[in-house]
């Protein structure tokens, strides 16, 4: 069934465990997530990312979302991801999204406040879900979501969230979910990261009960630092590079096996079915031992 995210964090929180929520930007890994949910009976959250309208628009996967979302067993929030422009927002909303990440954190403190202020209202008038950024999450080589690129361990802090800073942000413009920056960044990790928990848990404390915390950049993560970060207090860990990547590693040797003899149907199908798996495993680390 169709939902917005705001239940399905706020049951993730008070029972402890994180919800995945992951780009869709084709059919196969559409399929794939929501089966894999299914599967599981969890909850998940499907999103699209504006950088990916370049290989697909909102517009002809956007309305495949939400027509998967409405026929699945499972709750589906269909969340628009780092939608940094009005107008993409608005085309967002149009194709039915019911939960919209307006991503200003590229903006001085005050102006992300405000604008995300006015959308809060209107959005929760027509009972979508937001979710802002606060703090510019670092990229990879091969990402294209901006902010730093050949970040160090070190030079990732400067970036970090700070803790009141979230709670005025959060209790100002009753946003229901904000990303934070922690030390996870978007794309295929050149070292592992390493997470400030610390810094989660304060988060978490100061910030109003209504607003979730969100981590990004979940892929590439270890198991027990994703499982530390929810149980301090994360409720919705975005998904994808490394399953994109694991899934075309799958594929290579797929066709390698078979000297490059099969049909494109055949290959969807192998996608889709080892992505589905992959997900199960991601999903199954969410769930952080419930
Ligand atoms: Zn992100």
């Amino acid at each position: 069934m169709l939902v917005n995210m705001k239940e399905i964090l706020e049951n993730a929180e008070k029972e402890g465990y994180g919800i995945g929520c992951i780009n869709t930007p084709n059919v196969e890994t559409l399929r794939a997530v929501i089966g894999a949910a299914e599967e599981l009976n969890v909850p998940v959250i499907i999103d699209h990312a504006q950088v990916h309208d370049s290989l697909i628009p909102i517009e002809e996967i956007g309305p495949k979302m939400v027509e998967y979302a409405k026929k699945s067993t499972v709750p589906v929030c269909v969340h628009l991801d780092h939608g940094s422009d009005y107008n993409f927002v608005m085309r967002a909303i149009r194709c039915g999204f019911t939960s919209i990440m307006y991503d200003l954190s590229e903006s001085p403190f005050e102006e992300n406040m405000e604008k995300l202020k006015e959308f809060t209202k209107i959005a929760h008038d027509l009972d979508i879900t937001v979710e802002a950024e606060l703090g510019i999450m670092t990229s990879t080589e091969d990402d294209t979501h901006g902010g730093e690129v050949g970040w160090t361990h070190e030079s990732i802090k400067k970036t970090f969230t700070d803790p009141e800073q979230a709670a005025t942000f959060a209790r100002e413009t009753g946003v229901d979910a904000l990303a934070v920056c922690f030390g996870t960044a978007h794309g295929i990790y050149a070292e592992p990261p390493l997470l400030d928990i610390d810094r989660v848990k304060a988060i978490r404390k100061a910030m109003p009960e209504s607003t979730r915390v969100v981590m990004h950049g979940g892929s590439g993560v270890d198991e027990d630092q994703i499982q530390a970060a929810i149980s301090a207090g994360c409720s919705k860990i975005n998904y994808y590079s490394y399953m994109a990547k694991a899934c075309s590693k799958h594929i290579n040797n797929y066709l390698a096996e078979r000297e490059g003899n099969a049909y494109w149907h055949e290959v969807q199908e192998e996608a889709y079915t080892f992505m589905k798996e992959y997900i199960k495993g991601v999903l199954n680390t969410f769930k952080n031992g419930k």
